[in-house]
Order: C-alpha cells, then sequence, then structure tokens
C-alpha cells in the first residue's frame, strides 16, 4: 500500500505541481500526515524537490511550501540510425537536457566499431551528466530494426545490414554498465511512444504514428493509450506494406515496399538529385527536399507527390483495419509535411470506408527526428514515475 501511495503522490505532482503538501492531500484523499512523510521520502530518492524561487502559497498559518518534480533524475536516450548516432538526455520534468549527433553512414555497416562509437557518444552523455550533477537511472537504445520481447536483443535491421546482434549486452560492456539498466526498441515504437507523452499523441487515445527515415519507414501503433507491441514484438512494420507488386526490392528482400517510395532516398531518386558524397543527415536531406519544393522544383513535386499517393494507400489500409482517432507524420517526413498532408488526406478521403462518418485526424508530429531518443529515455523515467522506489536500486549514476 505504501508502495501504490508513493507513486499515487508522485503522479500527482508530475500532473499537478508545483503543489503544496495540503492540496496532494485533499485532492489525493490521503491523510495530510502520511503525504508528508511519503514526500519526505520521495525528497530522499531525489524525486520530488521545494522548487526555489516559487515562493510560498500564502495560506492563513504555516505556510505551504510547493513541491515539484525534482529535475535532476534524468535518463538518456541512444539511437542507431542508418545516418549515424544520436544521443540526449531527459530529465524528469520533460525538459531535454544533452543532445548529440555523431553523422556516419552506417548502411551495411559493422556492429563492432558503430556500437564503439555509440559508447563514446553515451560516454560524453554521461560526463555531461557529471558536471550538471545529475543522476542517470537508466538508458534506452532505439535501434531500426526488429527487437526480441527480451527488449535487449536486435534481431534484424536490413537498412543497417545488421542481422542478430546483442546490443543491450554490448552497450552495457563497453560502459561498464550493470546489466539490465539500459533498453532495447524499435526506433517508430519509441517515437509513437514519445509523441503519446509529449508530443501531438498527449490528447489521443488511439493513433498509428509513422516515422519518416532516410531509407526507412517505420511505424507505431497506440491504442488506449498503449503501444501495441504485436504477439512478437513486431507490429507496425508499416514501411513494408507492399504499395507497388512491379516497384523496387526493398532491403527486406520484398519487392514494392512502402519505404522504397516513401523513404527519403526514394524521394531523391524518384527526383532524379544526385546521392550526397557522403549520406548526409536525414534532416539535412529533408529540409534540401522541402526547399526545392517551396522553390517549385517539378521533379521534386512529382516525387513528393508519388510518396503521399503511396503514404495515403498504406495509412488507409491501416485506418480501416483499426479506425484509429488520428494518424501522425513524423521524423523525417515533417519538413515535407506541407506538401504531404493534404494529398495522404485527399487519398484517405477516397479510400477509407468510414470517411465521411469517422472525423479522424492527419497530424504532424511536434518531435520530428528527435522522437526516438526522447521516447528511449522517456521509457524509463516512466518507469520510475510507476515505481518510485526502484530509483534506489538503479545504479547507473555510481559507475558512469
Ligand atoms: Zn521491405
Amino acid at each position: 500500500v505504501r508502495r501504490a501511495n508513493l507513486a499515487l503522490v508522485l503522479n500527482h505532482v508530475a500532473e499537478r505541481g508545483p503543489i503544496s503538501r495540503a492540496r496532494i492531500a485533499s485532492e489525493t484523499g490521503l491523510h495530510k500526515s502520511t503525504v508528508s512523510s511519503l514526500i519526505g521520502e520521495l525528497e530522499e530518492l531525489g524525486l520530488v524537490h521545494e522548487p526555489a524561487g516559487i515562493g510560498r502559497v500564502p495560506t492563513v498559518g504555516r505556510p505551504a511550501t510547493p513541491i515539484a518534480l525534482a529535475s535532476t533524475t534524468t535518463a538518456l536516450g541512444l539511437e542507431i540510425a542508418v545516418d549515424g548516432a544520436r544521443a540526449g538526455i531527459e530529465d524528469l520534468t520533460g525538459e531535454v537536457r544533452f543532445e548529440a549527433q555523431l553523422a556516419r553512414d552506417l548502411r551495411s555497416s559493422d556492429p563492432g566499431p558503430v556500437l564503439d562509437e555509440v559508447a563514446t557518444i553515451a560516454r560524453e552523455a554521461f560526463a555531461f551528466a557529471r558536471s550538471e550533477g545529475l543522476r542517470v537511472i537508466g538508458a534506452g537504445i532505439a535501434v531500426p530494426g526488429l527487437v526480441g520481447l527480451d527488449a535487449r536483443t536486435l534481431l534484424r535491421a536490413p537498412n543497417l545490414g545488421w542481422g542478430e546482434v546483442h546490443v543491450a549486452d554490448e552497450v552495457e560492456r563497453r560502459l561498464g554498465l550493470p546489466t539490465g539498466v539500459t533498453s532495447l526498441s524499435n526506433e517508430a515504437n519509441l517515437a509513437a511512444l514519445a509523441e503519446l507523452w509529449d508530443g501531438v499523441g498527449r490528447d489521443l487515445t488511439s493513433f498509428v504514428h509513422v516515422t519518416g527515415r532516410s531509407l526507412g519507414i517505420g511505424g507505431g501503433v497506440v491504442i488506449g493509450r498503449e503501444l501495441y507491441r504485436g504477439s512478437s514484438g513486431f507490429a507496425g512494420e508499416i514501411g513494408h506494406m507492399i504499395v507497388d507488386r512491379d516497384g523496387v526490392v526493398c532491403a527486406c528482400g520484398a519487392r514494392g515496399c512502402l519505404e522504397t517510395v516513401a523513404g527519403l532516398e526514394a524521394v531523391r531518386r524518384a527526383a532524379g538529385l544526385p546521392a550526397a558524397p557522403q549520406a548526409p543527415s536525414e534532416t539535412a536531406l529533408a529540409e534540401h527536399l522541402a526547399a526545392l519544393a517551396t522553390a517549385g522544383e517539378p521533379a521534386v513535386l512529382a516525387a513528393v507527390d508519388r510518396a503521399a499517393d503511396a503514404l495515403g494507400v498504406a495509412l488507409s489500409a491501416v485506418m480501416n483495419v483499426l479506425d484509429v482517432q488520428a494518424l501522425v507524420l513524423g521524423g523525417a517526413l515533417v519538413p515535407l509535411c506541407p506538401w504531404l498532408i493534404p494529398r495522404v488526406r485527399g487519398v484517405l478521403g477516397k479510400d477509407v470506408l468510414a470517411s465521411p462518418l469517422a472525423g479522424f485526424d492527419l497530424r504532424t508530429s511536434s518531435l520530428g527526428a528527435l522522437a526516438p531518443t526522447r521516447g528511449a529515455a522517456a521509457v524509463h523515467l516512466r518507469a520510475v514515475l510507476s515505481e518510485p522506489w526502484r530509483v534506489a536500486e538503479a545504479g547507473i549514476a555510481a559507475t558512469a
């Protein structure tokens, strides 16, 4: 009961803070002395504090000091993507405290050296955390592929050219971290969770989030404010929905997958633009395409329309099956959304059976390319909110 109450009070502070102990008591129905002792425990765990500068809430008698989430408890998000590695530190209040990126062309790469670089960028993040007095309670790793139900093993990432890689074990070993403090997830699933918790999905109970990448297209399905993982953990592979049986062969081996038409590199190729000598970051490529579209470049506009039509076909199928409240376009598709959204909306209007009846929404992600690392960190921060006592057991801070 005490543990449940600890989580109850912490979540109340997360949702309503800064808030006085007296208001927590009246709003949760807990006794005032119970709230005070629970707050004391949460302060000791480093999860809440009395923020300086907010001032005391004036009341009759003893002044009430407001309680807020402490911003010193953080988690690390790491991402391995086709265009490089990213790291971000997010604190319990949802603030991004640190961001770093290593631009590398990781297509058909060798896992070992890539994991060395991921460890390097993680060490940079830990050094920043130490210098700022932040405690890192866990690390999530986002990968562009299928992840085992153990949330530690990558099984297959066609665009990296990787088969089975024990990513969580390898990262923990390189960083000297205790086993189990890192977790591995599919990047598109993490992006969907980030939008659910901190982005345009906050007001939604069900949506499908589409992450555009330089080569791939990922999907995350949220139903009842939970990620739908599927029976083996592989749900949401929208990028491999076949939109053209006679199309080009995909990295997965099938022909005419959505990502062979609507991935950024596919759009670039269809527009007849040369490949950059070094693969640019996906954000740079997306912005380059958006600039050419703004300038009215006909080949680029035609390629973007073709991508929008393919997205429309795939998303109509998704909508006909799942009847979710909204579809969200994210990742590197964001800069192209001004062109994609009206055209995708047109296809949905024609192809979704319920379209005049159901008021579904088509939205642009608010987190864009940062969503996977945000989600990777947030998974660990959310775990603290639901089981705050576990923070005492979390061991990254001591070793990193
Ligand atoms: Zn495919």
